[in-house]
């Protein structure tokens, strides 16, 4: 097995033919979509859908990136695999390890952008923090990410590959032969990376559905936390096509200040917004929402805003749990955190109306890893937002 090897072609769409220079990365790929680009380049019809089961072990199961080193198949064929396709992932250019064990990965994708990938270590779990877009569309104005304008989309190869990537690191692809191991250091997957996942919803779901195949890495849905700012139409679809659990980034309880602090409000209201999360199919008591709620020293962090989260969650019956996250500083930011006292006597009025109210723990930050301090060390030359937005081939708010 071979670690991280650097991409050299970007799987956009499935292609037919051998591209000008490069091979076809098979990472991404559904199994339809292997199963059709194995045919189309030489597998025997009748056999595809086995030789896709066979591969997809290999890749997903046991971290294998080199052909050769797949023996149920037949040398010939391997090589024949190999003359045509590869097994790429994002390639690791840096990685920081901060003083409570979180890891931040700097990873090269294809056209020389770069993301960050988080690795939070727990006592009884571990959580991959991935990211989804080079940048962000939208303009969170405490979000450091809000501020890199979106540069493009990453593949479900790229958001796949961050996993395979940790994975990697961690060491935590398993021997064959060797018993399960159920205590695993990469336990749950959070999309609170860079990006707005909702605007990037077929890669996150494809991505997301090779991360819970049974035959590969396996992780149960209730392991995987998609955090949103509130794109309402995608919402009953992460529910119907994903599946895994809903974060929200709520963190205003007036239209007033929601519009200013995650302008996306302005598109969809906190109302629309809470109806989108009430109709979210799945929802149990089992699977309750999270709200995420940034405290803002003086912004959004008195008393009634408090009553008013509860009386919204309330008033349309949602089982939540509320998670107030201390604001994270960046350079320039124009906010300030929320005084300790502050934030207890917040969660503690959250608590006293029946809903969960934990305060999240900051991890990394000082090896700047902590939420919403994410942004490329070097971002490409700007364009105009009109022009991003064409380019992606998405819809503005
Ligand atoms: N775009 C998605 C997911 C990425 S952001 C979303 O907005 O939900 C992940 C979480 O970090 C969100 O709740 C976001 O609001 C929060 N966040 C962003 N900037 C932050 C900061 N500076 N301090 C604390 N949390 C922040
Ligand atoms: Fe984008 Fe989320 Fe940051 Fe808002 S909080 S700018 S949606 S990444």
């Amino acid at each position: 097995m071979s670690t991280s090897a650097p991409i050299t072609q970007d799987v956009m769409t499935i292609p037919r033919k051998l591209p000008e220079g490069g091979k076809i990365n098979l990472v991404g790929l559904t199994r339809d979509q292997m199963r059709e680009v194995l045919i189309s380049n030489g597998t025997k019809e009748k056999q595809a859908k086995m030789r896709v089961g066979q591969i997809w072990q290999w890749i997903y199961q046991w971290g294998v990136r080199d052909f050769h080193e797949m023996t149920n198949l037949s040398k010939a064929y391997r090589a024949e695999l190999d003359e045509v396709f590869e097994i790429a992932i994002p390639e690791v250019i840096t990685k920081q390890v901060s003083e409570d064990g979180t890891r931040k990965y700097l990873v090269r994708i294809a056209g020389g952008h770069e993301v960050e990938v988080v690795y939070i270590p727990e006592d009884d779990r571990g959580t991959l923090c991935i990211s989804s877009q080079v940048g962000c569309t939208l303009t969170c104005s405490f979000c450091h990410t809000g501020t890199q304008k979106l540069v493009r989309n990453l593949t479900a190869a790229e958001i796949i590959g961050q996993l395979m990537m940790a994975r990697d690191d961690l060491e935590e692809w398993p021997v064959p032969g060797a018993p399960k191991d159920e205590t695993r250091l990469l336990s749950n997957i959070v999309l609170m990376g860079m990006g707005e996942p909702l605007y990037n919803f077929d890669n996150v779901r494809d991505a997301m559905k090779i991360a819970m195949d049974p035959e590969g890495i396996s992780l149960s849905r209730r392991r995987i936390t998609l955090s949103t700012s509130g794109v309402v139409p995608e919402i009953a679809r992460t529910a119907e096509e994903i599946g895994c659990l809903l974060a929200i980034s709520f963190h205003a309880t007036t239209n007033e200040t929601r519009d200013v602090l995650v302008p996306i409000n302005k598109r969809w209201n906190i109302d629309e917004l809470l109806q989108a999360l009430a109709d979210y199919p799945k929802v149990s008591n089992s699977e309750r929402i999270t709200f995420e709620y940034v405290m803002l020293d003086g912004v959004n962090d008195t008393d009634e805003d408090a009553h008013r989260l509860i009386d919204h969650i309330k008033r349309y019956n949602i089982p939540a749990k509320i998670n107030l996250i201390p604001f994270n500083e960046w350079p320039g930011a124009p906010y300030k955190r929320s005084s300790n006292n502050r934030i207890r006597a917040f969660a503690n009025i959250i608590y006293q109306a029946g809903y969960a109210s934990p305060i999240r723990k900051t991890r990394g930050e000082d090896i700047m890893a902590a939420c919403g301090q994410l942004k490329s060390a070097t971002e490409r030359a700007r364009k105009s937002r009109k022009q991003i937005a064409e380019e992606a081939g998405l819809s503005q708010p």
